[in-house]
This record gives structure tokens, sequence and C-alpha cells, in this order.
């Protein structure tokens, strides 16, 4: 009699698995991409790693997350996110995205949603198709493609989208909230689409009334609507940023048409600024009282300048529509404002969400994308390389707001529901369960901590001893492996 080998056990770390409460001292192995046992009894493995003393839990899934590059992977890595995922945006065509993932390789597993954005760029602003989210991003503040579409023009979004639904998109992208005067129809019949093919949306809001009086249509109201209307699954991103202030509407808003059986997801990242281009419409000087905020409020990431005036915003949001700039629309260090971000994170079943964002290369020349330690000048926003890491420090040890398990769920399980009705694949994902994929993260409570800040925001994350995608390691005693590419496509 022969006991099974498996090809790595990780020996006597707490297991946590957030679907059947497991939170017990276990071995867990490893065979090819799968887990094949978790015991508490001793497991045979041709490697074993002695991981007593730490926590082995699912690998992080992130449902929102701009980081489409090696380097940006290897930071979310060392944040333990084992799944990175492009919904909000999406990309179109998708199956470009997909493919130029495929031919360089990834850390991390990767996919994609169709981009209604970035279709509506070519059906409808007649922009040019493709170039990924770096094409979509120069476009985000161009009015061509913001404005009424014609009925021709709408058949041929539909068209876009139904082409990267059947090209695997996993699921639509709907950034309304950077097109705030398009028909609400439309939106409407967006999330029809959606219910028809079985897939959710996943949606920046418009604003909401209380920040636009004249708004087409409240964005909360309107996500609230389209899935109670259509049946749609409808995913509302970094809630935490759209609602600022009104989150407490927003998410009472939210959790009584889910009680009444509309599907809506909410997702958040824990951070007071958000990150976008700086050519997004909402950034206009005039519109931004409507958010309390002022041009100073804004940091242009390419230089690090803060923005000294209307005229300086009006000079840079037309030379470079596309440059990220950190916006910051809530202050960390204001108990009140702390309160919003809390109240987002912590309502009823928030899935955590990073919206990484790509590297800036500050300093003119844009060093190799393989090199790490990532060379100096890139820059991001922090959330990139400490969502995660931020989320167990500061809701499980420093304020007890999360039990371990409950953060755990938020990072890899409930992401995993989200998208598992249409995408089989993720029912492996999120769980450490034999004959689930060997996705993990092994971390140590007590020290796990995000380290990058606004001035330094590519500084990753530390407490991760072990990262395995596909059951091969990304991160091994703390550093991540460069040779290695393991994520594969998740695609309907
Ligand atoms: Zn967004």
């Amino acid at each position: 009699m022969t006991a099974k080998t498996h090809d790595l056990v990780l020996a006597g770390a707490r297991v946590l698995d957030p679907e059947t409460g497991h939170d017990a001292v276990a071995n867990v192995g490893v065979t090819g991409a799968t887990i094949t046992a978790v015991s508490p009894g001793p497991l045979e493995g041709r490697e074993t790693l002695d991981v007593s003393g730490l926590v082995l839990a699912p690998g992080w899934i992130d449902l929102h997350s701009h980081s489409h590059t090696v380097a940006g992977h290897r930071l979310q890595a060392l944040d333990g996110v084992t799944t990175a995922l492009d919904l909000e945006a999406g990309v179109a065509p998708v199956g470009e995205a997909y493919d130029a993932a495929g031919a360089e390789g990834r850390p991390l597993n990767y996919g994609f949603s169709a981009s209604w954005a970035q279709a509506r760029m070519t059906a409808v602003g007649g922009l040019p198709p493709g170039g990924g989210l770096a094409a979509g991003l120069s476009h985000l503040g161009n009015p061509a493609w913001q404005r009424a579409a014609t009925p021709r023009q709408l058949d041929a979004l539909f068209e876009l989208i139904r082409a990267d639904l059947a090209a695997g998109a996993l699921g639509i992208g709907m950034l309304v909230g950077y097109a705030p005067r398009v028909a609400p129809e439309e939106y409407l019949a967006v999330a029809g689409l959606a219910a028809e093919a079985g897939v959710p949306t996943y949606t920046h809001a418009r604003d909401l009334v209380e920040q636009t009086p004249d708004t087409p249509i409240d964005g909360a109201t309107e996500v609230a609507q389209a899935a109670a209307a259509t049946g749609a699954h409808m995913h509302y991103c970094h809630v935490n940023s759209t609602s600022l202030r009104q989150v407490d509407r927003v998410l009472t808003l939210i959790e009584r048409v889910r009680a009444e059986g509309a599907r809506v997801s909410t997702e958040a990242y824990p951070y007071g600024a958000g990150m976008t281009g700086i050519g997004a419409t909402f950034l206009a000087a005039e519109l931004l009282g409507r958010r309390g905020i002022r041009p100073d409020s804004i940091v242009y990431a390419p230089t690090g300048e803060r923005v000294a005036d209307a005229a300086r915003l009006g000079e840079l949001r037309a030379t470079d529509p596309g440059g990220l700039a950190i916006v910051h629309f809530l202050d960390e260090d204001v108990p009140a404002d702390v309160a919003v971000i809390d109240r987002a994170l912590l309502g009823e079943d928030t899935v955590i969400g990073s919206d990484a964002m790509p590297l800036t290369w500050t300093g003119g020349e844009r060093p190799d994308p393989m090199a790490w330690p990532l060379p100096p000048g890139a820059v991001t926003h922090p959330r990139t390389a400490g969502t995660f890491s931020k989320v167990l420090r500061r809701y499980v040890r420093e304020t007890g707001r999360l039990s371990l398990i409950e953060a755990v769920r938020r990072c890899s399980l409930l992401p995993a529901r989200v998208l598992e009705e249409s995408v089989p694949a993720m029912r492996r994902k999120g769980r450490v369960q034999t004959g689930c994929d060997a996705d993990l993260v092994v971390f140590s409570p007590g020290v796990v901590s995000d380290q990058a800040t606004y001035a330094d925001s590519t500084r990753p994350s530390t407490g991760y001893a072990h990262v395995l995608v596909g059951g091969r390691h990304v991160v091994r005693d703390g550093e991540p492996v460069l040779d290695a590419l393991p994520g594969r496509a998740i695609r309907r």
C-alpha cells in the first residue's frame, strides 16, 4: 500500500475555507494545479513546506484591477492576489486583450469584461477601435463618445458588445459615470442584454442626485432599478468613491432592493483618494465643487504636481487627458471621512476590490517592463499594491471590525460568487477544498501589512510567505518568483 504522494504539501498552517467555515490547523496537498488533500493527518509530498504558525487561505480574487502588466501583477501578487480581473472598464475588442496577455504570459490569472465605453468610443464616437486600456483612458474625457446615440449607432454598439461576449468576455463593464448624460434607456438596455446573456454588469455609477441635481437619473437608483427591472446581476464598483458622503443612503437603497430579490453586489477599497485620467468629465474645474473638492485636491501622477488652480487643471486636461491623477476626495486623517470608507467597506457582503491602476513611469524614459525590483520612477495609487493587506491590517488586526475569516471571505469567496454562475471555472476558486484550484496564500496575520503610501505608491505589501497560482509559486519565502508566469485566462 502506498499513500498518495502530492507534488507539494503545505504543512501545519491554520487553514481557512470561507465556504465551509473550516478554521483549523491542517495539511494541504497540491498536485499540478489542484488541491488534492486538506487533512488534519500527515500527508506525503515530493516537497513539503513547513508553514506552521501561518494562515493558509484561498488567494485573493480582484474583480477590479486595471493592472494589466507583469510588473503590476507582481505588485498585486505581493498583496496576496492570485486572480486579477478588469471588469469595471473592461476592454474592446476583448480578444485583443486576452491574446496580448496570453502571448506574453502573466503571473496571475487574468480576465476582462466587454467594455461598453470602449465599444461606444468606436460605435458612437467614431474613434479608432482597440489599443487596450491606454487608448480607453486617453479618450475618456473626449465628448465625442459621450453624445446621444442614433438608433443605427446603438445597433452597432450592441453588435460590438455581443461579439465581445461571444469571444468570452466576463460580462459587461459600464463606465457610465464617465458619460454622465447618456440616456438612462441605453443603460437599461445594456443591462437587459446582460440578463439575456446570463452575465453580470459592472458599473462605475453616474453622479448621485446630491452631487448633480440635474443628472438624468440618480446613479444609485439607476443600478438598483436596472437590477429589479431586468433581473441582471448588477455589480456596483467602488461604492466608496462614487458614493462618498452619501454612502449610507446608497447602501441602504442597495440592501433594500437586494432584500426584495434583486441581484446587486457591492465592492470597495480602503482609501480616501481615487485615481483616474485627469481628462475625465467629472474632473472639469467647474464641477469639482459637487464632490467638495478643488483643483488642489488633485495630484497629477506623471510629475507629482499638486494642481494649483483651475487654469492649470484645464491645461493638463487639454495636453494629457489620459494622464493619471490622484484625487483626494476624503481625508484619511478626518474621523468623519474615515467613517465613510468604513461604512462602504463593512457593508453587508461588500467585496474587496482594489481598482489597481497601471504604473505611470515618471522621468521620461520607460525602463524594462520585466525589471524587478521596480526601477525608480514608477508611480501609481497605493491601492494597487496595498488594498488587500490594508484590509487585513486595519479591519482585522487594528480595529477588529472584521473577523479574519470574514475578511478572507470578502477577498476570495464573495468575488468568486459574483462570477461563478456564468463562469463555472470560478466555482473552483475562492475555496480551500479538495478538487479546487491551488490558488493559495500563506501569510502571517500578525504582521501582514500594506506598505504603499501616496508618497511612495509602489512599495509592496509584506507578510505573505507564499502565494501560489495554479499550484506554482509566484511568491516564495516573501519574494516574487521572477520567471513564474502560471496565470491562466479566465474566460467564458
Ligand atoms: Zn471606476
